[in-house]
């Protein structure tokens, strides 16, 4: 492989794979599994290594439907979803998801991952907020847990299958931009080996996009710093829309000041919530499942507490969460790292006092469109539009498959329900890979030449960093991003604070395009890496302000105080307007166009799911 020198490129060497995946996490390890053990030859690319990846930080669950410690089945899982998604999530990939559940999570439990247990020998579950037994009746027991390190449990059982499978590692090595054809057909990426600078074109009949969430487009984000939305941008800049960015989900109990997540799990374990006054206050906004209900609703109910003066603390701007009834020894079994958190970040012991919270950036529901088998789709804008103007028909990218929480398949839909992501990540990370092996594993992987050309535009965007004598430094400008974000799409969002906030974005495009370079060196040039992460970020930050701002209505984490409705208002009868918002934003990147494409009604095997109220 050549290294960059003097300045310039030369020499760029090309790696052939039948499959390359982009992203060592959770969904791009269960795809490369599926690959690999299906005698592909596949490629992971990764920032870090892969069980550093940011599913390591998943603490709750995985939730399937098992029924091992109360009665449930996959329909009640997909009566949940589909009301949790506040009825934009799409029915059948809600039902594919659902039904998976079960066979993906027993998959895990025999590639050996280590479940807690009942004394019966079956895995532990614990409820999560939104999971609900007969259709909304009590909460139920649905979340299979590893104690509070699910993730680190699920990526090192990944992680381990893969090398026994022969899946082929690139740590440290970071995709800039995938490689277009001439008809539009992914080929690959192009990538950039931290460690020396070296750049490569990584060849591939099918590519896969698993980088992961955005958080860090907002300040404070319970993602880690690695969370850029890579995959979106490099999407993005192959001409790729976004679907519904303007939902991105709060998780009520970051740690006041320091925003790292204490797991919904607490709560499922039995914590609660309590404002200045001691009142356990969920039991006003969701009577039937109090603290057990979904984000959305609980991160309104804490602000709604902070703003009518009940906060805690002597500026009362946080709320506390009590698990000191627990007990030392439920603490220690099943919440652990939350113990260590709250010692860490908090400096409370959480068996003897209750620990400061505050809702805190943490999920993004939108991403690049995708099928049930991840496949990229777009909207077909020379096809059939309906009589309401939606976008009916979609294109596939051909060579492009996304998964994990990069993807919008949409199984999510305005807010996701917790312990969904982990599962998205395994059943559709398995799916992709089934899809390609499927249709490409007989295929004669002969790879074609590619015109040279179509290195020039990363190559352009590396020199330009290159060769940069003054401009704007990477890390100010990331940090405007995100504090504008922070300000004009929060919790609660105004029109007028999302329109300053398109308006102030848009101003920002000269500093993005004009970033300094101070350090030219190759060898595990960091600076360089956040150089090529702004772009990222300002993508994905516009999409998300953008598409906010013209969605005139609330649903799920979309909170626009200019239009709260009650639940029996004549134009938005449950509360939103279903009869105009019900549908998929799809936002362009060039000229900032917005389309939209109807949500998908018509699950696989079952009835409809009609909307109806979301109450808890
Ligand atoms: C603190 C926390 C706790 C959570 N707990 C739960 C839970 O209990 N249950 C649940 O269902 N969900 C949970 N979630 C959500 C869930 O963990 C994530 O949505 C999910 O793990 C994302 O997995 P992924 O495979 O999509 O991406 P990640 O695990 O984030 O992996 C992304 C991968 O992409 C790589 N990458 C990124 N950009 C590039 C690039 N340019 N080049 C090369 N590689 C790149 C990274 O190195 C990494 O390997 C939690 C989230 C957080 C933040």
């Amino acid at each position: 492989m050549a290294t960059r020198q003097d300045n310039t490129i030369s020499n760029i060497k090309t790696l052939n794979y039948d499959s390359v995946i982009v992203g060592g996490g959770g969904s791009g390890m269960r795809a490369a599994l599926q690959l690999a053990e299906g005698g592909m030859k596949v490629a992971v690319i990764t920032k870090v290594f892969p069980t550093r990846s940011h599913t390591v930080a998943a603490q709750g669950g995985i939730g399937a439907s098992l029924g091992n410690m109360s009665d449930d089945n996959w329909h009640f899982h997909f009566y949940d979803t589909v009301k949790g998604s506040d009825w934009l999530g799409d029915q059948d990939a809600i039902e594919f998801m659902c039904r998976e559940a079960p066979k993906v999570v027993y998959e895990l439990e025999h590639m050996g991952m280590p479940f807690d247990r009942n004394p019966d020998g079956t895995i532990y579950q614990r409820p999560f907020g939104g999971h609900t037994s007969n259709y909304g009746e009590k909460a139920v027991q649905r979340a299979c847990a590893a104690a509070d390190r699910t993730g680190h449990a699920l990526l090192h059982t990944l992680y381990q299958k893969n090398l026994e499978a022969g899946t082929e590692f690139f740590i440290e090595w970071i995709a800039l931009d995938l490689i277009k054809d001439e008809k539009g057909d992914i080929n690959g990426v192009v990538a950039i080996e931290q460690e020396t600078g070296t750049v490569a074109v990584f060849q591939a009949t099918n590519t896969v996009l698993a980088t992961g969430g955005a958080g860090r487009i907002f300040s404070a984000s319970t993602n880690a710093y690695i969370n850029t939305g890579d995959g979106l941008g490099m999407a993005v800049r192959a001409g790729i829309p976004l679907q519904d960015m303007e939902f991105w989900q709060f998780h009520p109990t970051g740690v006041f000041g320091a925003g790292v997540l204490l797991t919904e799990g607490c709560r499922g374990e039995g914590a609660i919530l309590r404002n200045k006054d001691g009142e356990a206050f969920m039991e006003r906004y969701a009577p039937t499942v109090k603290d057990l209900a979904p984000r959305d609703l609980v991160s309104r109910s804490m602000d709604q507490e902070i703003k009518e003066g009940r906060g805690c603390g002597p500026n009362k701007d946080h709320i506390v969460m009590d698990m000191t009834h627990l007990g030392v020894e439920t603490i220690m079994k099943r919440l652990p790292s939350v113990f260590e958190i709250g010692k860490n970040f908090a400096n409370v012991d959480i068996t003897k006092e209750p620990i400061p919270v505050i809702p805190t950036i943490h999920y993004m529901m939108g991403g690049i469109p995708t099928t049930i088998h991840g496949q990229v789709i777009v909207p077909d804008l020379d096809g059939h539009v309906d009589e309401e103007g939606l976008y009916t028909e979609g294109k596939i990218v051909k060579g492009l498959y996304a998964i994990g929480e990069c993807a919008c398949v949409s199984v999510h839909g305005a807010n996701r329900l917790g312990t969904n992501s982990l599962l998205d990540l395994v059943v559709f990370g398995r799916a992709a890979g089934k899809h390609i092996i499927d249709n490409f594993g007989s295929s004669d992987h002969n790879y074609h030449p590619m015109n040279p050309r179509v290195l020039d535009f990363t190559v352009g965007r590396l020199n330009k960093l290159q060769q940069s004598t003054q401009g704007y430094n990477a890390q100010e400008v990331a940090d405007e991003i995100r504090a504008l974000m922070q300000k004009h799409a929060s919790v609660f969002r105004t029109q007028a604070l999302m329109d300053e906030g398109v308006e102030k974005l848009l101003a920002l495009k000269d500093k993005v395009d004009n970033i300094h370079l101070a350090d030219k060196s190759q060898v595990f040039n960091t600076a360089r890496i956040e150089a090529l992460e702004v772009a990222n970020l300002y993508e994905v930050a516009k999409a998300t302000m953008l598409s906010a701002a013209k969605r005139h209505e609330c649903r799920g984490a979309h909170t626009v105080l200019d239009y709260d409705r009650p639940e029996d208002d004549p134009i938005a009868p449950n509360g939103r307007n279903d009869n105009e918002w019900m549908k998929h934003t799809v936002w362009y990147s060039e000229g900032n166009k917005i389309v939209y494409k109807p949500v998908r009604k018509v699950p696989l095997t079952v009835d409809y799911v009609e909307p109806k109220v979301r109450v808890y």
